[in-house]
């Protein structure tokens, strides 16, 4: 598909070729050459962006940068990958110069902080609205990657910063609570500019047994966990890391908060009893909030149990792709 206006070439130079870093190949070839080090698997991971699903068409274009490879990083992470380079995918319906360039300028700036250079891609026109796609490549040694199905029996559950403060910044932008500037300003970062965990997993590898990003919320994303993993979970309500985004909202909308709220891009991890203390001393060489919240169990299913040990009925999903639109 030709783009509508411009030459494709020219909004590749000109947005998207960045120098690559030595012994690496990056954009203007039939692929990009990639050197993974020795001992190393690689981790691949892709992640589609549509503009009225996934994010809002007056969305700031440099936060939609950063979030757009954000969220893939975030994959990495919860793998326990350092990242190698990305690829992008994108299809616009109409050139906007100043649209590109903020845009290219959240990519590249996470893409310099992570070192996650990008070496390739693909530019089109045509679509309705603006598709981005990007995949991310990352190393980890072998035997060390956090598996889903690596989760095993009497493992801690950890989580990694706080929970909820998408979630009601979501609320607040697609109108779902009262107008509430304060909070708003509170939340919105969460939303705008989610920080993939990208340390954390990477010193986890190795430390801990399994891992995920909190995409789609707590329960459905540890329920991914225990089903790869053939176990169940008891969950601590008090234990969880509700930020303070959440202080003085009714009950029902901090436990939907807590439990469902996507883009979280937090990790929940797993790991065995003794490695608390090395846990912890991560956190804080990290300066990132490292909860214990539950346990993994024999069984299927998260019990989520309250303060007097009553399990909570559940009723609460994460975020359903196909039944609900952003
Ligand atoms: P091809 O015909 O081989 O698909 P293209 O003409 O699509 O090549 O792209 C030319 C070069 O620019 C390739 O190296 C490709 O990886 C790169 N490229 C295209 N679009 C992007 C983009 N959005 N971001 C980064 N690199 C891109
Ligand atoms: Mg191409």
């Amino acid at each position: 598909m030709p783009m509508p206006s411009g030459g494709e070439f020219d909004l590749i130079s000109r947005y998207f070729d960045r120098p690559a870093p030595s012994g690496m190949l990056g954009v203007g070839d039939d692929c990009a050459l990639l050197s993974p080090a020795q001992g190393c698997e690689l981790a691949v991971s892709t992640d589609m962006l549509i503009e009225g699903r996934h994010f809002f068409p007056d969305i700031a274009p440099r936060l939609l940068g950063h979030k757009t490879l954000a969220v893939n990083l975030s994959d990495l992470a919860a793998m326990g990958a350092r990242p190698l380079a990305c690829t992008l995918a994108i299809s616009l319906p109409s050139i906007n110069e100043a649209w590109l360039q903020a845009f290219a300028d959240g990519f590249h700036a996470l893409s310099r902080e992570s070192r996650c250079p990008l070496v390739g891609g693909d530019t089109t026109g045509g679509s309705p609205g603006v598709v981005l796609c990007v995949t991310v490549m990352g190393e980890v040694r072998r035997h060390q990657a956090l598996r889903r199905d690596a989760a095993r029996v009497g493992d801690d559950i950890w989580v990694s910063g706080t929970l909820g403060g998408a979630d009601i910044a979501l609320r607040l932008a697609q109108g779902r609570m009262p107008p509430d500037p304060a909070r708003w300003q509170a939340a919105r970062t969460f939303l705008e500019l989610p920080v993939p965990r990208l340390k954390l997993g990477r010193y986890l590898a190795g430390v801990a047994h399994a891992a995920i990003d909190i995409s789609d919320g707590l329960l459905q994303d540890l329920g991914h966990v225990l089903d790869a993993s053939q176990c169940a979970a008891e969950v601590w309500l008090d234990a969880l890391p509700a930020d303070p985004v959440l202080d003085g909202l009714d009950e029902s909308i901090r436990l939907d908060a807590l439990l469902a709220g996507g883009d979280a891009y937090e990790l929940c991890f797993m790991a065995h009893p003794r490695r608390r203390e090395q846990i912890e001393t991560l956190g804080r060489q990290l300066g990132l909030a490292v909860s214990r919240v539950g346990t993994i169990q024999r069984g299927t299913g998260v019990r989520v149990l309250d303060a007097d040990g009553q399990a909570l009925p559940i009723t609460h999903r994460g975020f359903d792709h196909f039944s609900e639109t952003a």
